[in-house]
């Protein structure tokens, strides 16, 4: 009896320790902005238009690899396997692929459940009051050394935000492209948080701070402080 119970627990075991590795990638230090493509999606050729010639010519074992399992540690630690190789390229067709499967009806549901969640984090700005931004990318074209890094967007204040994690893996922002959280946002409107409401006032010992030279309202007020010639005052000599 016990010895059943032993072995079904292994068993278990062994089935958790092979996990895909599309979830061992999503599991991976800063990935938690992706979510698991369907295999499905995956596999449609409809899907895939494009991606080989972006992605080169290790597209097909990285394309096997991101329908397998996951790598185990010993492949990882081995820098002489040929996994390593594959690795780079199978990032970029998985991120790719990710772009395009987070504007489908299903990926946006996905991404709704991460979004409550609040797995995406908050905004940084004090006013904005935690509020969950959006993964989203400045170009479509994924960089390949690294100048399109993932933004975050405050759909409350409309700002876009850096996101830097020590150590972190780097992410490309094609790899949720520059539609999505905008789309995310009219599909589940009731999302959308009311627009800022509240401002910072800057204040010394508890009086506000002169507005800059900067401001509109200011400038008019200035020009409006020249002196005009009153309507019916004679033309001076040096006109006529
Ligand atoms: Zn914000």
């Amino acid at each position: 009896m016990d010895e059943d119970a032993l072995e079904s627990s292994s068993e278990e075991g062994s089935s958790l320790d092979e996990p895909s590795w599309v979830s061992w990638f999503c599991m991976l230090r800063n990935h938690e902005f992706f979510c698991e493509v369907d295999p499905a999606f995956v596999q449609d050729r409809f899907n895939l238009y494009g991606l080989k010639e972006i992605v080169g010519p290790l597209y097909g074992e990285a394309m096997t690899m991101i329908l397998g399992y996951a790598p185990t540690e010993k492949q990882l630690a081995d820098p002489s396997q040929r996994i390593h190789k594959v690795l780079e390229s199978a990032r970029i067709l998985y991120g790719l692929i990710h772009a395009r499967y987070i504007l489908t009806a299903q990926g946006l549901s996905d991404m709704k459940v991460k979004f409550k969640a609040h797995e995406f984090g908050s905004c940084p700005r004090t006013l904005c009051e935690k509020q969950t931004v959006l993964p989203v990318g400045l170009s479509d074209f994924v960089s390949h050394n690294g100048n399109n890094p993932m933004k975050l967007f405050c759909p409350k204040c409309q700002e876009l935000y850096e996101h830097n994690v020590p150590n972190g893996n780097y992410i490309d922002g094609a790899f949720f492209g520059t539609t999505f959280p905008h789309l995310y946002l009219q599909t589940f409107s009731e999302l959308m948080p009311q627009a800022r409401t509240t401002t910072y006032i800057p204040r010394v010992f508890g009086f506000k701070v002169h507005k800059g030279g900067g401001d509109e309202q200011q400038k008019n007020r200035t020009l409006e402080e020249w002196p005009k010639r009153p309507k019916n005052e004679p033309m001076s000599d040096w006109d006529s």
